[in-house]
Order: structure tokens, then C-alpha cells, then sequence
């Protein structure tokens, strides 16, 4: 995203991808009504929902046997008031071919950074293998296990997070629910994502719970997470080995400086985010849209000064760190009692919050607001330099 703003402003943009293609494993797929308006102000929504899509207008929460809607995205003073679900390399493939329209953007596929070359304490470029890559200014955009980070030596903050996340599919049989839910019993949470004909489903896990599941064998999982989704056990039967069931290790982190001189970390890179609300897409592209509003008109005289690096931070550490307080909140407050509830105790009753969302529609704007728009939602500042070549 932050390619294409930049190329749009006229500024020669080489973006490097470590892999052959985007198609890989699911980590998230849904674009925000935030990042939808972005597409519309850049004058690409329409193309984009041309693809194939579910639009999500309401979570629901199933707590105990109450089942209760927690937010409502109808009212979201947007063009689209929904959670567009669309495979994540559908979207980075839609963003590479609307960025290959400008002259000064290139994508290279197969291109890992292994390496930033250093002069003089500052950052001047990137090694990808043999090759040394030099530039004006190197974003680390390069996600959670970010390189570019640990090169810099940036300093991060580890939050914790008690919890990890097995994700998997299922397919959709006649008589399901419509509803995109999250589902919490005592001893179990699980999220179920209405995707057309299939589920993806995450079921929360204790932190470093795997091998210990491991141990009591497939088939005495199975039966909790088909208890937690309420699916009788022969649908489980579609998790045939292990392989089906991909672990996603929690981290909440980030960042206390994003930036050195000649770097910025965007991203996941400058904070991963918990998948709780499932917003770490939406503050990626939020944070690609603040560093090109900033550093758009930077280049024309030489690399852009730390100082205006440290404006983006500034600009992103707010709706960052709030995001991750409610995240942290919510993993020790609700999913670490959950999951260490005694799964023998009386009914489960949902807790007060539930309660007053499920009861005031109101309310439930609150977390739409929240999930949808996150904390200071960014808009398109940087200019359009130079028109598109047709397509
Ligand atoms: C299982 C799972 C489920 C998730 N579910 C959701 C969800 O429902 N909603 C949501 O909003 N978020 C979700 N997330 C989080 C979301 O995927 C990230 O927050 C988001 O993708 C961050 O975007 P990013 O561009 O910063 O990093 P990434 O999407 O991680 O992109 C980094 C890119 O850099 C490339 N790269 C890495 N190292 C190098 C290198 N050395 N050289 C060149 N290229 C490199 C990678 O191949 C990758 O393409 C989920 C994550 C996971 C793992």
C-alpha cells in the first residue's frame, strides 16, 4: 500500500517480496470498512468488489446458550459498512496491479532482504543475496518475524499474550448459520468466519498448550473443538492429521522507536498486534497510509530527515497502543478466564458487557466503531503526481 501511495506521488518505489506469489497459508482476510474507504478515495472500490467477496455487517457472540449480536457495522458513517472477507493475496495482488500502473513502482517476487547495508550509522540501502540495493530510504514492512527490524537493532516492548490460535477450515453444510461468530463456553473459545462454502475457524489455545495436545492425540481434540463450534463429531472427521490445523503463536508487541536514520518499520514489523477484533490489516494500511502523507514530498531534496520519520510514529503510536490495551484486556480479562474455566461448572452465563450489547443496539456501535474504523482513521493525503498508464 505504501508502494502504491508513494508511486502515485511520483516517488520511485522498488517494494522486495521474499516469496513467489501471495498465495499462502490464511492470516487474515479481511479488509476493513476503513481500508475500504481508503480504496474508494483512491478511486478503486469499485474494481476491488468486483472480486469475489462476503461482506460481514454483524459479529455475533454465542456465550453459554445465549446468543447475542456484539457489533453493528450498518451504522459506520462510510460507503461500505461491512468487513469485506476476501483472501489476503486476492487484496496484495489487487493492490500490486493497481500500483504497477504508475511508472516509477516495481515489485520484485523472489527477493529476500537479508541484509541492510550501514555507512556511516546510517541505513542507505538493503542486501538481497549478492545484491546490494541502495536507496533514499528503507521501510521495514516485512511483517512479525520482521529482519529489517532485528538489523536495526530497534527496541521492542514484548506485552505477552496467553494465548495461541490453532486455525483451520471446515466446510459449510445445509442448515448452518449465516453468521461470522465467536463462540465461548467454559474451557473453550473459537471464532467460526462464514467464508461461502467453507468455515474458518480459530480455537483459542493456552500459550504453549500445542504439545501437550499433542499428547492426548487428535481425537480427544477433535471432540473439544467440535463441542466449542457445536458441529457433532463427524464433521470433525474433515481434520484428518495434524496438517489441517495451522498454529498461529500470539505476540503483542512493539516498537518503542520505528524509526533510525534512512528506516521506518510499518506494520506488523513496528507492532504485531493479537488477533483479537482481527485489526492487524486494518492498522498495516492505516500505518502505510500515515507514512505516505508524511513522507510523500520528502525525496525531492536528498533521504527524508529522522525527524519526519519519527512523525509517523507519532502519528500511529496512539491508535497502536490503544489497540493493543484492549487486546491485552481482552486476553487476560475474558479468553485467559475462559480457557482455565472448569469446563464441569454450571451453565455459562455471558458477563455483563455481552449482556448490555445483546440488550442496547446502541452499544453495539461501540466495538463496530472499534473493529471497523480503529483509532484514528487515516485518509489519503498524498497527492496523485502522475496518472495511471491505462491497464
Ligand atoms: C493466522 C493469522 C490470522 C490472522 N487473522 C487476521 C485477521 O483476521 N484480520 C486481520 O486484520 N489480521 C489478521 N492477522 C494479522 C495480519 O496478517 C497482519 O497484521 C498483517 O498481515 C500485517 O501486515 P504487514 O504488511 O505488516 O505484514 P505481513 O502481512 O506479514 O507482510 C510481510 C511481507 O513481507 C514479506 N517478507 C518477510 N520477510 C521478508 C524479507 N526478509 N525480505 C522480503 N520480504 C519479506 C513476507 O513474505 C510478507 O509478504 C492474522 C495473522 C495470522 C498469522
Amino acid at each position: 500500500m505504501l508502494g502504491l501511495l508513494l508511486a502515485r506521488a511520483g516517488v520511485r518505489v522498488l517494494v522486495l517480496e521474499k516469496h513467489r506469489d501471495f498465495l499462502r497459508d490464511f492470516r487474515g482476510d479481511t479488509i476493513h470498512p476503513s481500508t475500504l474507504e481508503l480504496l474508494h478515495e483512491l478511486g478503486l472500490l469499485e474494481a476491488f468488489l468486483r472480486l469475489p467477496h462476503q461482506q460481514v455487517r454483524e459479529i455475533r457472540a454465542r456465550i453459554g446458550a445465549t446468543l447475542l449480536p456484539v457489533a453493528d457495522f450498518s451504522h459506520l458513517p462510510v460507503r461500505c459498512p461491512y468487513i469485506a472477507m476476501i483472501p489476503q493475496w486476492d487484496f496484495l495482488d489487487f493492490l500490486a496491479r493497481s500500483a504497477a500502473r504508475y511508472p516509477g513502482f516495481q515489485l520484485r517476487m523472489q527477493a529476500q532482504v537479508t541484509g541492510l547495508i550501514v555507512e556511516s550509522g546510517r541505513v542507505v540501502g538493503v542486501e538481497s543475496g549478492n545484491e546490494r540495493i541502495r536507496s533514499d530510504l528503507v521501510v521495514g514492512a516485512d511483517g512479525r518475524h520482521s529482519l529489517v527490524r532485528d538489523r536495526a537493532g530497534l527496541p521492542l516492548v514484548d506485552l505477552g499474550a496467553p494465548i495461541d490460535v490453532l486455525w483451520f477450515r471446515l466446510s459449510r453444510q445445509p442448515g448452518d448459520p449465516q453468521a461470522t461468530m465467536g463462540r465461548f463456553d467454559r474451557g473453550s473459545a473459537a471464532v467460526m468466519l462464514n467464508r461461502g462454502d467453507y468455515w474458518q475457524c480459530a480455537f483459542v489455545i493456552g500459550k504453549g498448550s500445542l504439545a501437550v495436545l499433542h499428547e492426548r492425540g487428535l481425537e480427544a481434540l477433535r471432540a473439544r473443538i467440535g463441542g466449542a463450534l457445536g458441529f457433532p463429531s463427524e464433521r470433525m472427521r474433515e481434520l484428518a492429521s495434524w496438517e489441517d490445523l495451522k498454529l498461529l503463536t500470539v505476540q503483542v508487541n512493539r516498537l518503542t522507536q520505528w524509526a533510525r536514520e534512512g528506516l521506518l518499520c510499518i506494520g506488523d514489523a513496528a507492532h504485531a498486534m493479537s488477533p483479537i477484533g482481527g485489526v492487524g490489516i486494518n492498522l498495516a494500511i492505516q500505518d502505510a497510509v500515515a507514512a505516505a502523507n508524511h513522507l510523500h514530498g520528502e525525496f525531492r531534496s536528498g533521504p527524508p530527515s529522522l525527524a519526519v520519520l519519527a512523525r509517523v510514529q507519532r502519528r500511529r503510536d496512539f491508535p497502536t497502543r490503544v489497540t493493543q490495551r484492549f487486546q491485552v484486556l481482552v486476553q487476560k480479562r475474558i479468553l485467559q478466564r475462559v480457557l482455565e474455566d472448569d469446563e464441569t461448572g454450571g451453565p455459562f452465563r455471558p458477563p455483563l458487557a455481552a449482556r448490555l450489547l445483546g440488550r442496547f443496539p446502541l452499544l453495539r456501535r461501540i466495538p463496530a466503531r472499534m473493529i471497523g474504523m480503529g483509532a484514528r482513521p487515516e485518509h489519503i493525503e498524498s497527492p496523485a503526481a502522475s496518472p495511471p498508464i491505462a491497464a
